[in-house]
């Protein structure tokens, strides 16, 4: 099988869309991404990424009539049990935006050596009235000290991988490493 040759992402955060283009235009570069639809928020009341992308891709598929890829991110840092894992969007409080949740992770980890941590996105496609799909992407680094680089979004500026953060890469070079390209790949493959 293959993936659909019309897809909407169920999403509304513009940082994920673009790099989700970006990357099904490499891997599956002839599926339509169709825009211009809106939807009702859905809220990501999910324990899992698994049941949160699914969540937002049943809604998305539901209001559009088109098949949907929803993708949910959460963040595994080992010195903190897995923290924020899927609760990664809401780590400084409900209302958190990025650089707050980046605030308050540099803060937890303050002092502490072991700094490894883990990006796992998992993407689900829903196809309206059949196939649901999911398929996950994980990205291995450590949390820096301090904010590096000024590209990307949400925790990429101290998030580093070999050295450097996602921040300070391109986002060329983001995209062939990221854990949500690696999802969306895997996705074609399964799909
Ligand atoms: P969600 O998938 O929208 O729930 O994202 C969870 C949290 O991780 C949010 O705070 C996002 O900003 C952040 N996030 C998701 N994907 C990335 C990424 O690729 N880089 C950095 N932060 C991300």
């Amino acid at each position: 099988m293959s993936l659909p040759p019309r897809l909407v992402l169920a999403t509304k955060n513009r940082d994920k869309v673009r790099e989700a283009r970006a990357v099904l235009a490499e891997v599956a570069p002839g599926v339509e991404l169709v825009e211009g639809f809106d939807w009702p928020d859905v809220e990501e009341t999910g324990a899992t990424l698994e049941e949160n992308a699914l969540l937002k891709a049943r809604a998305v598929a539901a209001a559009t009539g088109l098949a949907a890829v929803a993708d949910d991110t959460g963040l595994e840092v080992a010195a903190l049990g897995g923290a924020p894992g899927v609760h990664a969007a809401r780590y400084a409080g409900p209302e958190a935006g990025y650089a707050a949740n980046r605030r308050a992770l540099l803060e937890a980890l303050e002092g502490a050596t072991d700094r490894r941590a883990r990006f796992r996105t998992v993407v689900a496609l829903v196809v309206p009235g059949g196939e649901e799909v999911l398929a996950e992407g994980a990205l291995d680094g450590f949390i820096t000290r301090e904010e590096r680089g000024g590209g990307g979004f949400g925790y990429d500026p101290i998030f580093a991988v070999e050295g450097r953060t996602l921040s300070e890469m391109g986002e060329d070079e983001k995209n062939r490493i990221s854990h949500r390209a690696r999802a969306l790949t895997a996705l074609t493959e399964l799909a």
